[in-house]
């Protein structure tokens, strides 16, 4: 079984829907994970934004204006009048239940049902296009079987499990499609895996039946060396190990979902990044073995906030390091980057929700400073012996950029460093001409 999960601009509208049907059509069974069109999520979050400030009449006006574009698509996509009348319903349904949450009170329940319509709806259109093609298919519910725990981590064996038992019944179908993003929660309610989440939704779903390959199929030739959005000249990189994937993901390079490559990782299943405008490119392959040292690629991960804690009580002694983490683990707050002094330690958090609960803590351990809008540069590769020089090559590059924090040696594979989020341009673009 291969997993194939294609992303908003794959199914971004009816021709490009054609386009994979045909990359689909072969005889290898497989799970098709879709995204929803590209822009629906956004118009989506839009409208949910809109009814929490009960601004009813602005919602409907845009909730019909991607009713109308919808219709178009089903205008386009379908040739016989029958399917047309099918999806017509189809999407009415899906656009009245949206509607029915501008008439009652909005919260958070009612904003993750409407973020959940984008990928119901482009399965069922896919499903449609596929039946009237005749291709034989069977559309899956994700939400019969992807769920996340009360910590808001994936449940795998309530995955596999139920995964299972939906494929159990098809034994004869080697085609089938799913949503990707959307799953329920340790409540039984509709919830989703965070923006971007299909590529997790591919890797999960990979993991739970033991896929022999998992292919991310987006708008780029696979993972670049740099970000291609921020700077020119940047070129796909053939091979990536699973944890050289993970980490890019992780600090900012968006053609991942920062947990996707986690679960294939685990079950060491291959995930090709293919580009669905460009099939016959080779993209990347993210596996546990891959060849070549040096430096591989950077990614950047902005909104970054920096905590210092300077303390006479770290001076020669122990255990303060611990007290200090359990001030986080209190607050379900990750740390991604550490430094250390004699007095004083730096750490960085992505997630400030509980930022102001956590000062106040850490201030009964001394002083505490706090910086925001910072940036973390994340320089990927593989650096076991040093040889190539590939820290003084990245200090070269950067000697202008002023930087807050430096991490190195926390594994083989990462040098990251901390500056102002002001500076991200420059260091790429200056990373960009110094190391490639
Ligand atoms: P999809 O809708 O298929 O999930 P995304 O927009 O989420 O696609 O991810 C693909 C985009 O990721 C690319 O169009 C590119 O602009 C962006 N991107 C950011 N960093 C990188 C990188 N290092 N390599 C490739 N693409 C990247
Ligand atoms: N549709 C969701 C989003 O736009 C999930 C995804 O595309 O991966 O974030
Ligand atoms: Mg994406």
């Amino acid at each position: 079984m291969k997993v194939l999960k294609f992303g908003g601009t794959s199914v971004g509208s009816a021709d490009r829907m054609r386009d994979v049907a045909n990359l689909i059509q072969n005889g290898d069974r497989k799970i098709v994970v879709l995204s929803a069109m590209s822009g629906t999520t956004n118009k989506l979050v839009q409208i949910a934004e809109t009814l929490y400030q009960n601004k009813n009449e602005d919602a409907n006006v845009l909730i019909d204006a991607l009713h109308d574009n919808y219709k178009q698509v089903v205008e386009s996509l379908y040739t016989t009048p029958e399917k047309k009348k099918q999806a017509n319903e189809l999407i009415a349904h899906h656009f009245d239940n949206i509607r029915a949450y501008t008439q009652d009170l909005f919260t958070i329940h009612e904003e993750r049902a409407i973020l959940a319509q984008g990928e119901l709806l482009s399965t069922a259109l896919f499903q449609f296009f596929l039946e009237e093609q005749g291709i034989a298919s069977v559309l899956l519910p994700a939400l019969n079987f992807m769920k996340i725990d009360e910590n808001e981590e994936p449940d795998a064996s309530y995955i596999a499990r139920n995964i299972a038992l939906e494929l159990e019944k098809y034994p004869e179908t080697n085609l089938f499609i799913t949503q990707g993003y959307i799953c329920r929660n340790a409540f039984g309610e509709i919830d989703n895996l965070k923006r971007g989440g299909s590529d997790y939704s591919a890797s999960l779903i990979g993991a739970a039946v033991a896929a022999t390959e998992i292919q991310i199929w987006t708008d780029i030739d696979g993972m670049h060396n740099n970000d291609p959005r921020i700077v020119k000249n940047t070129h796909p990189i053939a091979e990536l190990s699973f944890d050289e994937a993970a980490e890019l993901a992780y600090f900012g390079a968006k053609i991942l979902h920062p947990s996707s490559v986690l679960p294939a990782k685990q079950k060491n299943i291959p995930v090709r990044l293919l580009n669905t405008m460009q099939p016959e490119a080779k993209g990347t392959i993210i596996k546990s073995q891959t060849i070549g040292g040096g430096i591989k690629a950077v990614a950047a991960k902005e909104g970054i906030t920096a905590i210092k804690i300077k303390s006479g009580r770290m001076l020669l002694a122990y255990g303060f390091l611990r007290s200090v983490f359990e001030v986080f683990e209190r607050y379900k707050t990750p740390i991604d980057m550490i430094t250390t002094s004699e007095v004083a330690v730096s750490l960085t958090i992505d997630n400030d929700k509980f930022l102001n609960e956590i000062v106040a803590e850490l201030k009964e351990f001394g002083q505490v400073e706090v910086d925001k809008e910072q940036t973390i540069i994340c320089v990927v590769g593989d650096f076991i012996a040093e040889k190539s020089g590939a820290s003084l090559k990245v200090f070269e590059a950067l000697q202008d950029v002023p930087m807050r924090m430096i991490s190195y040696g926390g594994s083989t594979n990462n040098i990251s460093l901390l500056i102002n989020t002001t500076d991200k341009v420059t260091a790429l673009t200056k990373l960009n001409e110094g190391i490639f």
